[in-house]
């Protein structure tokens, strides 16, 4: 039987030995051998810190982003292959695309975020902060990579999803890593790592593959390592407590065992259009994937006087489940991943009956079109019903991870937001109401228990992306039992494979090390003005002081008829009495006009291009007539563009720091505006 590669060391190594043998999960028949036996762990992460990591952490955040952009394209050339594969974990299509291509599209949006990050290595986190009165002595975070790896132990239900959510963002951040997917639907991971090798994109050592067990390498893992674990709350427990973890203090994310809820608000009846989404989303989330997602709806509040109504329609709903071979276009339900899940499942159902009852499915038989339902891992959907759920633990704490979900009644909606909280944690909840009162009501009741809340209504449901899936820019994981970790989450989730350094110095020395203009900083002044030199002739410091101009009675009526705002502080010359001003007082953005006028170059064609906009703009003292105004224009920051094609102009953004002035050097305005600006053509 073949084995299957790890892909470490630069290489594709088999493990020895017998190792564990993977089986089609839809007709049991043996697919490959997983096994890291022999392998030197030690070599392993010394090559990740060593090569992935300097190779890593020498790119900018926007080269690694279109690194990432790169992998993802070279990946959907591959698809055909990967679904072919998917098939033998069970998965349908629309699962596998799920697992696929919503793992690939985790690369673009990844990819994308790039633009959230300056074209740097590292990054600012938050603004700075003046220590001193004098203003010589600032602070600023700053984020740097971590130096060492990220190793991902995943679970088996999203063997590519999986894979790819985590990696794209340590990548991102600059840090390498390592995939330890679970052994019996790693021949789809590795299917995916071995276009990813082939296709040179990643620098040497970024990522390594481990098909098999981890042997000793938590052991020895050090505080600029980082885990990542999703599976069951037992093994993420054994390992989270390994002592070296705890001795070295490396980072460990879990994701575990999740009880996630869904809440049918008190407000909806049959003839609503939320029935039909409430009811639609929990056959959804029990039949998508088998059932085998860390957020599916397992448990399912309604009011009690709807219980039977819900019952009937979920009854009715589920019967409509097509199970079978996933290769078969009709069928709407796969395979569990093999059949130790599916008897891990019953087992668990089996705890759960001791306080619920089966109200529709089978936990013994099951039809199945174009399988056979023993030697392929298939179950019946299962709906349970738990009169008591004030009284029950196990059906907030017993996760039977498939097709399984218990109904049970709440009398009210505070009874509803306790419920939900008797999960002691989970990954998402979602509530169907019209109501808005509703939704706040359980938003704030619940939502220190869950780390996602869908509120669904027919305002949002046709376009909603649905209870059970997790998005790359928001936050996934969830407090107490879901782990108590957080992945992904856009900006968020990158600094989490970096550290947070808080640097103190004066700030112009703080300028130089972050390359962002930091307020006090020595400016550069010369004889050239900023507008008339190119993207790569502007430098983070360059300084204008402009002339004065004088701003007088006339220029504030001018400018009240020409806007048209005639707003009474800049009119009323009779009375201001109990305003904030003693006299007319000058319009805010006439001032900012005013200080355009000073500080762009007013002559000929220069290469900026264009006036951008203002990111931030405060007034901070009132302009009366007769005030005389100058400006300092500093270059703050500058974010590089790419091109879109060969038509396009090559440019950039140019931040500029507006520091408006009066004759004694005190601030009536301070602001940033943005500038595109040309690069040098090329000759
Ligand atoms: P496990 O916790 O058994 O395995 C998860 C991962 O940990 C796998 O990659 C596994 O590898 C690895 N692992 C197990 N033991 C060790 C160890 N001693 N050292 C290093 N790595 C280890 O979960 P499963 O994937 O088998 O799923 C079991 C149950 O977990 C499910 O039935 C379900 O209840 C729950 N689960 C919950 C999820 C959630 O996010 N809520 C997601 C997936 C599962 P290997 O496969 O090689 O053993």
């Amino acid at each position: 039987m073949q084995k299957l590669g790890n892909y470490i060391l630069g290489t594709r190594i088999e493990g020895d030995g017998d190792g564990q043998l993977l089986l089609n999960a839809v007709n049991g028949n043996p697919i490959a051998i997983a096994t890291t036996k022999g392998l030197d762990f030690n070599a392993i992460l010394h090559y990740a810190r060593t090569t992935g990591s300097p190779a890593l952490r020498k790119m900018t955040f926007q080269q690694r982003g279109l690194m990432l952009r790169a992998l993802a394209l070279h990946l959907q050339k591959h698809l055909d292959k990967f679904y072919a594969l998917s098939y033998a974990t069970g998965a349908t299509k629309a699962d596998s695309w799920v697992d696929i291509e919503g793992g690939i599209g985790n690369l673009f949006a990844n990819a994308s975020l790039r633009r959230k990050f300056p074209d740097e290595s590292f990054c600012l986190d938050g603004e700075s902060h003046q220590l001193s009165k004098n203003g010589t002595f600032i602070g600023q975070h700053i984020l740097v990579p971590k130096e060492g790896v990220a190793v991902h132990i995943n679970a088996f239900n999203f063997p590519v999803w999986g894979m790819l959510e985590k990696i794209a963002v340590n990548l991102l951040a600059g840090v390498p890593g390592i995939v330890k997917p679970a052994s019996i639907t790693s021949f789809l991971t590795e299917a995916v790592v071995r276009e990813i090798d082939a296709s040179g994109i990643l620098p040497k050592g970024a990522l390594q593959l481990l098909c098999g067990s981890t042997g000793n390498m938590l052991d020895l893992l050090s505080s600029q390592d980082t885990v990542t674990f999703t599976g069951s709350a037992s093994t993420g427990l054994l390992l989270k407590s390994n002592p070296n973890i705890l001795k070295e203090n490396v980072p460990f994310t879990m994701e575990a065992d999740s009880l996630n809820c869904i809440v049918l608000g008190n407000d909806i009846n049959p003839a609503m259009p939320e029935w039909e989404i409430f009811i639609k989303e929990v056959r959804k989330e029990i039949t998508t994937k088998a059932g085998q997602k860390c957020t599916a709806i397992r448990r399912i509040f309604v009011p009690a006087d709807r219980v039977d109504e819900v019952q009937q329609a979920l009854s009715a709903a589920l019967a409509q489940t097509t199970i079978g071979n996933p290769l078969n276009g009709q069928v709407k339900m796969g395979a569990l991943a093999g059949q130790a899940q599916r008897n891990e499942v019953r087992e668990q159902v089996q705890k759960l009956l001791a306080s619920s009852q089966l109200i529709y499915g089978s936990l013994d038989s099951v039809s199945v079109i174009d399988a056979d339902a023993e030697k392929g891992a298939f179950m019946s959907p299962l709906l349970l019903l738990n009169q008591q759920p004030l009284d029950s633990t196990a059906v907030h704490e017993v996760e039977a991870f498939g097709p399984v979900a218990t109904l049970m009644p709440y009398t009210d909606m505070d009874e509803a937001i306790h419920l939900s909280r008797m999960g002691k944690g989970s990954l998402c909840t979602s509530i169907v109401t019209a109501s808005d009162a509703i939704a706040k009501q359980y938003v704030l009741g619940a939502g220190c228990y869950h780390g996602r809340i869908l509120i669904l209504n027919s305002d949002c449901a046709k376009e909603s992306t649905g209870h059970g899936s997790p998005l790359p820019l928001l936050v996934h994981g969830g407090p107490g039992r879901a782990g108590g970790g957080e992945e992904m989450g856009g900006v968020r989730g990158v600094k989490h494979y970096m550290q947070r350094v808080a640097v103190q110095g004066s700030p112009t020395t703080l300028t130089a090390v972050t390359n962002v203009y930091q307020q006090g900083a020595k400016g550069r002044l010369d004889n050239i003005h900023p507008f008339r030199k190119y993207f790569e002739e502007i430098l983070v410091g360059d300084q204008l002081i402009t002339g004065n101009r004088t701003i007088t009675d006339a220029d504030i009526k001018a400018f009240a008829n020409l806007s048209w705002d005639h707003f009474y502080a800049h009119t009323d010359h009779t009375s201001l009495e109990g305003t904030l001003f003693e006299h007319p007082v000058a319009h805010g953005y006439l001032i900012m006009s005013a200080a355009a006028g000073l500080f762009v170059e007013n002559s000929a064609k220069c290469p900026v291009l264009l006036n951008y906009g203002i990111d931030e703009m405060r007034f901070t003292k009132p302009v009366y007539a007769g005030t005389t105004i100058h400006v300092r224009f500093t270059c703050k920051e500058k974010i590089a563009q790419e091109t879109k094609d060969e038509n396009d102009i090559a440019k950039g953004i140019v931040k500029w720091y507006v520091e408006i002035l009066d004759a004694n050097n005190e601030h009536i305005g301070i602001g940033t505006i943005l500038t595109m600006v040309a690069k040098k053509p090329s000759v």
